[in-house]
Parts: C-alpha cells; structure tokens; sequence
C-alpha cells in the first residue's frame, strides 16, 4: 500500500480544525464539500479562530494534528519547525525537543533532500521520538520518510516531516508537495504578521502595502479550499474568487499547453464545460499574452479579435483583462487568467490586476501541482490501457481480420474517436488496402469486400508515404483530404488524426485513420503521443500475425506434400505379403563368404536385396529378441528401399552394402562385448536408412542453390542428414510400419534418439570433429562403462560402413568409384549452369581421380579403418585391403605419367578404366615395383 497524503485533507489542516473532518482514509477521494453538514457559520468561525490565534508554535501543533488525523493509526508523525529566533528545529511548541544532530533526520536536513528509509538503524534517535509519539516504547516504525521544506524566498529550510509507519508501508513523498506549499504559504504569512521578528520574510513578502488584511486572510482562506485532484474545480475556486474580488461578471482561465503552445479553457464562470475549448494560442486573439507575458486589456485590442474572443467564449464582452500566470518550477505561462464585464464601470483597473497577481502568487503553485497531478494521473491510465490493449492484441494474432478490428476498436476508445480505419499496404500493387470496416455502411447495395486506393492519394497515402504522423484539425480545408468516401457513406469527417504503423526497420506495414474527436474539437497532442505508442503494438501485432499465417500455411504444404510423398511410397499389401510369408533364407544361401568382410555385397541382385536384409535381421537375432512383427519387418524394408532416389550412387545398393558392412562387423568384431542390444539394432537400422531421399548433391550444393532442405535445416547444419533422420522417422511413424513397436517406452525413446546421433554422423565433416576422440579412444582402450565410448565407436563403425566400398576388393571397388564419380560431376555441371565454378572434385574437365582418390583413402578412409583395425585386430584384413586399393590408384597415376609422357592430367575415367585393362602387370605384387 502506498500511503498518499491527500492534500485534499492535509492542505485544509489550517483552517479546519473538527477532528470529524478528518477521519477518512487517507488514500480515498474526498470533494470540496466534505462535512457540509456543518453550517456555514460554525465553519467560518472555526477558520476565523484558528488564523488569529495562529502563531509559530500553534502552526506546529496544527501540521502534526493534520496528519495525524488524516493517516491511519500504523502511522506517527513528528514536525520539526525552524525558530526563527534561534535558528534550530524543534519538534514541540515549547521549544524543548531539539533536532538531534544525528541520525536519518539530520541527515534530511543538513543535505536539504527527502530521505526514505524501509529498515532504521535501531540507534537512531528517532526511533525513541517516534514511539514517543506512540505513547508506545515498543513501537518501532518500519519504514520512515524525512521531509524537509525549503522556503525558496528566504532560501532557507523552515520546517522538516518525519512520518513513521510500522507496516512497511511505502510513504510517498511526492504526495508531502502541496503540503509543503501550504506550510511554506502560512510560515511566511505568519513571519510577515509577527511584526517583532521575521525581519527575512518581511522583506521578500510579496503582499504590496495595499493589500489589506482582509484580502490576505481571503487569499489564504482560498489557498485552504485548493484541494480538489480535478483542475476543474479548483480553476471554478479560483475564477470565483477573481469575480468576487475585481468586480467581474464572469472569468474564465485558458490553461497552456506547454509543448504546443496551445491553449483550452474548462471552465467560465461558474461553470465546468462538457467539452472544453482548444485551439493554437498563437494564432488566436490571446498570442500577445503568450509572446509578451505582459497583461491585456480590451482597450488594447482590434475589433475583430474582441469578436474572435466572443466567438470563442459564446460570450459578449463589454470589458476584459487577460493576466499571464507564471509558477517558480516552471519557466513559461502556465495559464492566462481572465475576468471580463467588470460591473458599474467600462475598464478593469490596477487594483484588479494587482489582486489577481497577487492570488496567483499563492495559488500557481498549486494549480501548476494539480495539472501536473492529473496529467500523471492521465498518463498512468493510458498506460495501463496500452498494455491492456496489447494483451488483447496478442490473443488474435491467429485471425487477421479479428486483430484489424480489434486495433480499430482500441485506437477509438484510446483517443476517443468516431471512427478508425486501419489500411495495409500491398506492396506488389502499390496500394493501401482496407478489408475490414469499422462499422461503415455504404449507401451503395453493394458492399464492397475491400477498398483499395494508390499509396499515392489522400491523407492516408501521404503518411504511408512519409511516415510520418497528421493532425488535422479541420478535414474539409485540407488540400488532400478526399471527400467521395463521405459523399458516397453521408458521414461527415470534421477532424483526422492518422498515423503510420511501422516495423521496427522503420518500413510503413500501414496507416490508421482516425476520424472526430468525441470529446474536443480535434486531436491533442496527448493523442498524437498515444497514437504512436498504439502504432508500435499494432505494428508487432500485425507483423506476426502475418507471420504466423505465413508458417501455417507452410506447414499445410508441408503436411501436403508429406502426404503425398507416403502415398507414393505405399508398398502393396501383395508385395508386404509375399516378403512376409517367405521362408527367411540363411546367409550361406546368398555365398559362402557373406558374412566375411571380402564379400561384395552389391553382386547380389537389387530385387533379392530386400530379403538379404531379413537374413540379417535374422541372423543378428533381432527379430526374436526385439520381437518384430514379419509384416511390420518386411513392409518396412520395403518401404525403406522406396524411400531410396536413384541418382548414381547414393542410392538403395549403396544403403544395402552399408547395411551389410555393419553386419558383417557385428558377425566379426564380436561387437555385444562392447556395445548394448539396442545400440546395435538401431546402428543397424540407421545403416538402412542413413541416407533415404539422397538427391546425388552434398551439403555445400543444398546451400549454394538455396534448395528446400537448407531453408529447414541450414541453421543446425547437416542438412542432408537431418533430412535422411526426419525421412526415416516417417517411416517409422507410418501405420505398420515401426519396427520399434514392442520396446519397451524406455528403449523406444533411446533408438530413436540413437539412430538421430548415428545418421547425423554420416556427416563427414563431423566424423572429422571427432576423430582425435575415437583415436584417443583406441589409445588408451575401450570402456564399456564410459557412455562416451559407445557413441564415438557407434559413429565410428557407422562412418567405415558408409565408405566400406573402399575396403572390396579392387574390380568391385573401381566400379563403383566410377558411379560415385557420375555423381560428382552432375553436381559440377548444375553448379556450372548456375554460373558457379565446382570444386575440382565435381569438375569433369578439371578432375583428375586417381590423385583425388589417393588423396580421399590417405585423409579420410584409411584413418577410419586404421583406427578400426586398432580397436579390433580382427578388422586388420579392412585395412590391408583399403592400403590394397591405395597401390591400385598409385599405379594407375604411374601408367598416366608413362603414357601420357610425364604428365598427370585429367583423363576421363573410362580412359583410365580402359588404360588400367591395358596394363596386363599382375595386380598386388607388381605394383609395388612401380612405385
Ligand atoms: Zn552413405
């Protein structure tokens, strides 16, 4: 809780002395007629009273009663009043509690600043002074405010507040202002009252010798009812005093506003107007006051001003004097303050325009507290709308059409406006487009779905243009205001407030229309500021929104085209069927050797790759221990093999020869002393799956020709194999299809995210991250127990599958280097038609593979199998046969060099098939000599 002090309650203390006035809570509104069941007369008397027998220690008891009425009983107060005579503080009228010249108070005082304080130093003095004042030793305050008042005439600190809460209670310090004012006004007053003593305040007393006791007493007596929070009222306190006492028929006050210097008026004589009068204060009939700060009298006026006042006031002047009111926080005019028909006599005298100066000089201080009180006020409200209406905002972010009407709705209610209209820019045609209305009916039968209208034209085009913000006061007198809309609906536009919404690269998304202030004669600058603070809310709201039918409808397609996709992988039931219901046939049926490491696994026929792969799964034991529906095993071979393109290489023979290089090693390697069941069901799976939907181009390809893939992945890099994992997981999240059906939640969740990690390592530049890792690794041996262990080996017997074409003996390996190469070089040639120089690898005119091969199985193959070898001896004969392979390449580099007179250039590779044919030097041995 915050405790306010009302200055309602605290400013009236002087005068008011009945406790019953007081006993309101202090933070609730009180009106000026507050205990007007009290007669008149006992309420004059009690004021009269109090004022004569007002002196420095009387003032001191009132402050603290004051507040002691107004707070609530967790609150105690102490006033500590400057004697004037002595020059020290103390806090009682007798003079005998002195200011300790320690603690938080002095502090206050000495350095002439509000303290606050939420826990107090239990030494300090005030906390025994406080609880004083409880009549309560125990009581001790939680949070505690130091108020010191300055007396800027005097320059010197008259008076400090301490007020205690013990409910930890923020006290606001701001709300002590008007009382500080007050206390000021009457110390002064009293100062210049005390003939003996006061010399200081005798001298800067503003009271000129002619005002009359009687005339201070009225003045203070007005300072007193100058409670209200509503500008209104006090400024009709105010006016009905300058009537009273210049004589006036009527007066009025034309309040500033400081930034535009424009001028409104809320009330005129006694009355508060329903809608206040604005306009520019420099071009009206009032700027001379404003440039010159000077006062004005009819006399000195044109004729035609005094009816352009008239105008303005819907009132006849027989007679009017204008005051500029000036306040000490403030360097311009905060007001002019008017009287006007001053009865009996033709002209306001002197004597007037010195009784007015010299109310304000109590009172602006007030007035200018109150308008700054009531804007804060206004402004907190706004705020509080605005991120209410941001709320709203953002719950329609998935309906544009709803969001549009809503930001139209809010702009109304924020500025008070007839009618908004919101229009986006099409960017394409150039045009402003508005497609919902905010409650237009056209005379028209036919209601048009949208209007549109080139950026170009009217007011709406011009700020779109600009970007910048247009108040426009009267509609019909400006030259871009188009008047067919009005014509064609029978509204009638008097005033525009529109503005620019835009993103935060300063582009115009669209303009708000604002059309007729309801409650003035135009927009105000306060509705200008709102407006752009709406505009940058309205701006996020739209751009998402936007946004998000943007990423819906991507998903739809995406969806869509998923769909599509499956549907034309659909495996027939016949061929489910038959793969299904076939004996499974053992791996001796396929060869002799197909379980060795030598066996090339691509002489077998692509038709019977799909039940070689049963023999696999079956051979590995994991249909039984996983417990793998037939049907589920054979449509998801099946499905797999579709899932395959065929471009040259990365196609279904390559995935199956990978497949079958991992099996041998599981036969080989002796791999369940290292590795868990599931790790090796799902690294042998993933082999099957590793590189499903290849379109035969690399990484590097998808992002140089911004291809779908790399838009979805390029920001986690590895685009193709994220792609290969999120095929394979539709696979197995196709009906029938998941071979993962009966694990256990547990070891479900731990194969796929298995099979993520291993497919991801297809990717060879991250082989290539974390080679150091598995060598160090076989260095220092294999851990069963450490995790780590078993990802490097899993992606490192992963990355010797992938590449297990190197390590077939040579006539099947020169064979497929040349499909790879196919490959290679059709990359070259897209990238080539795209106006992009291929690396030498893909480039058929530049490529010269035998170098490229050596250099490939010495960087990349032959340190997987190295490794591999290390790790399991049983894997020597992989290596041998890969550094087999590497004599191949080396000799065939040699014949080039003879043959083609020295030089290594580029030859094609059936001319280097056909020069190796040539060469009848036996195949392992003789190599050697050559080199
Ligand atoms: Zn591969």
């Amino acid at each position: 809780m915050v405790i306010v002090f009302n200055h309602v309650l605290v400013s009236s203390f002087l005068f008011y002395r009945n406790p019953h006035r007081f006993l309101v809570d202090a933070g609730c509104k009180t009106n000026g007629d507050a205990g007007s069941g009290k007669s008149k007369q006992s309420e004059k008397d009690g004021e009269t009273k109090l004022w004569e027998k007002s002196d420095f220690r009387s003032l001191h008891e009132q402050v603290k009663e004051a507040i002691n009425y107004i707070a609530s009983k967790s609150v105690t107060s102490l006033v500590y009043l400057l004697d004037k005579d002595s020059g020290e503080l103390y806090a009682d009228k007798e003079n005998t509690k002195k200011l300790p010249k320690n603690g938080i108070c002095w502090e206050a005082w000495s350095m002439r600043k509000a303290r606050a304080c939420h826990n107090l130093d239990p030494g300090d003095p005030l906390v025994s002074e406080l609880s004083a004042q409880q009549d309560n030793t125990g009581w001790k305050p939680k949070s505690v405010l130091c108020y010191p008042i300055d007396d800027s005439q005097s320059g010197r600190c008259i008076a400090l507040i301490v007020v205690g809460s013990n409910f930890g209670e923020e006290i606001d310090a701001h709300s002590l202002m008007p009382l500080a004012e007050q206390i000021v006004a009457c110390y002064r007053n009293m100062c210049k009252c005390d003939g003996s003593t006061g010399d200081q305040y005798r001298e800067t007393s503003p009271p000129t010798s002619s005002t009359t006791t009687s005339d201070k007493e009225a003045i203070v007596k007005l300072c007193g009812e100058l409670y209200d929070q509503n500008t209104a009222d006090l400024q009709r306190k105010i006016v009905r005093y300058l009537e009273e006492h210049t004589n006036a028929e009527f007066g009025f006050m034309l309040l500033v506003v400081p930034e535009t210097q424009e001028l409104y008026c809320q009330v005129i004589g006694d009355k508060v107007l329903d809608q206040e009068i604005r306009f520019p204060g420099e071009t009206s009939p009032f700027s001379a006051v404003l440039e010159s700060k000077d006062p004005l009298r009819l006399e000195n006026i044109t004729e035609d001003k005094k009816k352009e006042m008239e105008v303005l006031l819907g009132r006849s002047l027989q007679s009017l004097m204008c005051v500029p009111v000036t306040s000490r926080n403030y360097d311009g005019l905060v007001a002019i303050a008017c009287v006007a028909n001053k009865f009996g006599t033709d002209s306001f005298t002197s004597e007037d325009l010195q009784t007015i100066q010299t109310c304000f000089k109590y009172t602006a201080a007030i007035l200018t507290n109150t308008l700054a009180f009531q804007n804060e006020r206004k402004l907190k409200k706004q705020t509080q709308a605005m991120l209410e209406v941001a709320k709203n905002l953002f719950t329609h972010l998935d309906d544009l059409t709803k969001l549009l009407r809503e930001i139209m709705q809010e702009a109304r209610n924020l500025t008070q406006a007839e009618r908004c209209s919101v229009f986006l820019i099409d960017e394409e045609t150039e045009e402003l487009v508005a497609k919902v209305f905010d409650g237009i009916t056209t005379n028209d039968k036919e209601v048009q779905s949208e209007i549109r209208m080139p950026i170009i034209q009217g007011i709406a085009g011009h700020v779109a243009t600009t970007g910048k913000l247009l108040n426009i006061k009267d509609a019909y007198s400006h030259p871009m205001f188009y008047r067919g809309i009005d014509d064609s609906t029978g509204f009638r536009t008097r005033n525009i407030l529109c503005f620019p919404i835009k993103n935060e690269a300063g582009n115009v998304l669209g303009v708000a229309q604002l059309c007729n202030k309801k409650t003035g004669p135009f927009f105000t600058v306060f509705d200008e500021d709102v407006a752009s603070a709406f505009a940058v809310y309205c701006c996020i709201s739209i751009s998402h929104s936007l946004m998000y039918q943007r990423v819906i409808a991507a998903q739809i397609r995406n969806s869509l085209a998923n769909e599509l996709m499956m549907y034309h992988m659909k495996v027939a039931q016949e061929e489910v069927d038959t793969l299904a219901h076939m004996e499974i046939n053992s791996p001796s049926f396929w060869h002799a050797d197909f379980d060795k490491f030598s066996f090339p696994p691509r002489m077998i026929p692509e038709d019977d790759t799909e039940m070689a792969c049963l023999t696999m799964f079956e051979d590995l034991g994991f249909i039984t221990k996983f417990r793998i529906r037939r049907d589920t095993l054979a449509r998801f071979v099946l499905m797999v093999r579709r899932g395959y393109r065929n471009p040259p290489y990365h196609n279904w023979m390559h995935a199956f020869a990978v497949t079958h290089f991992c099996y041998v090693c599981m036969k080989n390697l002796k791999l369940t002393q290292y590795l868990e069941d599931i790790e090796m069901f799902s690294l042998f799976t993933s082999c099957m799956c590793h590189d499903i939907d290849h379109r035969g181009t690399n990484n590097s390809y998808q992002s140089v020709s911004k291809s779908v893939l790399a838009a979805l992945y390029s920001s986690e890099g590895s685009v193709l194999e994220r792609h290969h994992f999120a095929q394979s997981m539709c696979i197995v999240n196709t009906d029938g299809c998941n071979l993962f059906e009966n694990l256990s939640s547990k070891d479900y969740q731990q194969a796929l995210d298995l099979m993520r990690d291993i497919i991801l390592a297809t990717d060879l530049a991250h082989h290539l991250r974390i080679l150091k890792n598995i060598e160090t690794m076989a260095k220092t041996g294999y851990d069963k127990e450490n995790t780590k262990h078993h990802k490097l080996l899993l992606c490192l017997l992963m990355t010797a599958s992938d590449l297990s074409d190197q390590t077939k003996p040579w006539d099947s390996t020169k064979h497929i280097a040349a499909l790879i190469y196919k490959e290679f070089f059709s990359q070259g040639d897209m990238e080539k038609s795209m106006g992009r120089e291929p690396i030498e690898m893909m480039d058929r005119e530049r490529a010269r593979i035998p170098d490229l091969q050596i250099g490939f199985l010495d960087h990349i193959a032959l340190p997987v199998y190295k490794v591999l070898a290390e790790l399991f001896p049983a894997a020597n004969s992989v290596k041998v046969a890969v550094e087999d392979n590497r004599r191949h390449w080396d000799k065939i580099c040699a014949l080039i060099k003879i043959r083609r007179g020295g030089s290594c250039e580029q030859m094609s590779y059936d001319q280097i098939l056909a020069l190796e044919a040539e060469d009848h030097l036996p195949q392992t041995n003789q190599s050697n000599h050559i080199q």
